[in-house]
């Protein structure tokens, strides 16, 4: 029997692992084993502890691992899997392996600092507490990827081939679309090949206006057909903003300068910060922001401004516009890229106004902390949250407008102003899903709902049968479903 196996993203939004177990036209040939996506589980503790899960089956036994795209909880995983004997190749697109390059290396590294933290204080269960893989092992890791470029056909096994299709989620990111032959008589020869399509993670819809915190590719690949659908749900209960961010943000800053405080924003590095940049960028320019020093202070951001500059293939138009007129954000007067922890300090000792944009986006850890720790206690302040923010996150208690939060071990009282723009979502909102679903060329014969919270899921469930009469499946941790 070949089937779908849900190794992770069930039931959650972190940890997708998708197995792809197919046994072949021929009667008796050894199953191909394909991996969709390696995610690490983030968030709470039950979720986190199933990193350390082994599989279900050997990591060697994987032919293969396509790869979506390059958040963590799609790849953070990839390094313990070669840790664990996987030797296939890793097909992602070029922008993707650029962005996993600077990615897991971080990830290795801040793996490590937890353990070393965890021995330390004698925090762990084990003796000694070990990394889930080093920042070496991440390295490592990165010789087993092959680039696969957009509507290339890969054949991965006489029965099984795929091509990636854009997916306007990050850059780089992509849809999976595989092609099984079946062991269905020749009298059906039209019928016999399964067309499976994982969605990875959905961007937004085309319009600049309802979504303008995009800047990659415009709109997922409309007018796919599938028998089988393994689909993401993340906002599949939720409604994005459709007011343009930039007038409320403007306001924001402009504020905070007349106070004489600063803005601190906590944005994941890598593509947030980035188009975020830009964004402050056209505001000063037309004169709406005024002109304080921006500090970028991550030590990722130079290496991730190189990589979103290296793929302006993939932007939208208004991107391009404003990448053409504006050049790169590193050579930008009065933007500053914070390398080493002592440029950092030296911004945090900075008494005069200014716009810190830093990470990680739910300051569960990195520099941020150091800025909040300093800025959070002053009303003339402000902390603008341009991200998602996960229950139990700092990141989470800030916005939802706790008196005070813990940083390094100290409670810091939280006196600055706090405000959310929640239109930079990189997620497909349920009206966005429903309107791209809307594309398909038939109905799939099923559809399994991964990547989302219960309520998210069951929600978006009920959307799709009714408004498309569609079979929706919602995926359990664990489960196999078969693939006809
Ligand atoms: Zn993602």
């Amino acid at each position: 029997m070949s089937y779908i196996q849900f190794l992770g993203a069930a039931g959650t939004v972190t940890g997708s692992k998708h197995l792809l177990s197919f046994s072949g036209s021929s009667s008796g040939s050894e199953p191909v084993q394909v991996l969709v996506d390696c995610g690490l589980f983030q968030g709470k503790k039950e979720w986190r502890e199933r990193n350390w899960q082994p599989l279900p089956l050997h990591a060697q036994e994987i032919n293969c691992l396509i790869l979506t795209h390059a958040h963590l909880d799609h790849c953070g995983w990839i390094p313990r899997l070669v840790k664990q004997g996987f030797r296939g190749p890793i097909y992602a697109t070029p922008a993707t392996i650029d962005l996993c390059g600077i990615l897991l290396p971080d990830s290795g590294h801040l793996q490590e600092e937890d353990a070393a933290f965890h021995n330390k204080k004698k925090t762990s269960r084990h003796n000694p507490a070990l990394p889930l893989y080093t920042m070496e092992e991440a390295q490592a890791s990165m010789q087993y990827f092959k680039a696969v470029e957009f509507g290339e056909t890969i054949q991965i096994s006489p029965d099984i081939s795929f091509r990636f299709v854009h997916a306007a989620h990050i850059l780089g990111s992509s849809m999976a679309e595989l092609t099984l032959r079946t062991a269905r008589p020749a009298a059906q020869a039209r019928l016999a090949a399964t067309q499976v399509l994982f969605t990875g993670d959905i961007g937004r819809v085309h319009d600049q206006h309802i979504a303008p915190g995009k800047v990659v590719y415009s709109g997922p690949q409309a007018g796919e057909a599938a028998d089988i659908v393994v689909m993401e749900s993340t906002y599949g209960n939720r409604r994005h903003p459709i007011e343009d961010p930039r007038p409320a943000l403007a306001r924001l800053i402009q504020n905070t300068v007349e106070r004489g405080g600063s803005v601190v924003v906590p944005a994941f590095a890598v593509e947030r910060t980035q188009k975020f940049l830009f964004m402050l960028k056209e505001l000063m320019e037309s004169g709406q922001v005024p002109r304080v020093p921006v500090y970028c202070d991550s030590p990722m951001a130079i290496k991730a401004v190189e990589i979103f500059l290296k793929h302006r293939e993939e932007y939208s138009d208004v991107t391009k516009q404003l990448i053409s007129r504006y050049g790169s954000p590193l050579a930008w007067q009065g933007f500053h890229f914070a390398l080493t922890p002592e440029e950092s300090k030296q911004i945090n000792q900075s008494k005069f106004p200014g716009i810190i944009v830093s990470s990680s986006g739910m300051v569960t850890g990195g520099r941020i902390q150091h800025h909040l720790a300093q800025r959070l206690p002053d009303p003339r302040n402000t902390v603008i949250f341009i991200g998602f923010q996960a229950p139990g996150t700092r990141g989470f208690r800030i916005k939802s407008g706790e008196p005070e939060v813990k940083i390094f071990g100290e409670m810091v009282p939280i006196r600055a102003e706090i405000a959310a723009l929640e239109q930079f979502s990189d997620h497909a909102d349920t009206p966005e899903l429903l309107e791209w679903l809307g594309t398909f060329q038939r109905k799939p014969s099923a559809t399994y709902l991964v990547h989302g919270e219960p309520e998210a899921a069951s929600q978006l469930q009920t959307a799709m049968a009714h408004e498309l009469g569609w079979n929706v499946q919602i995926a359990q941790w664990m489960q196999k479903v078969e693939v006809p």
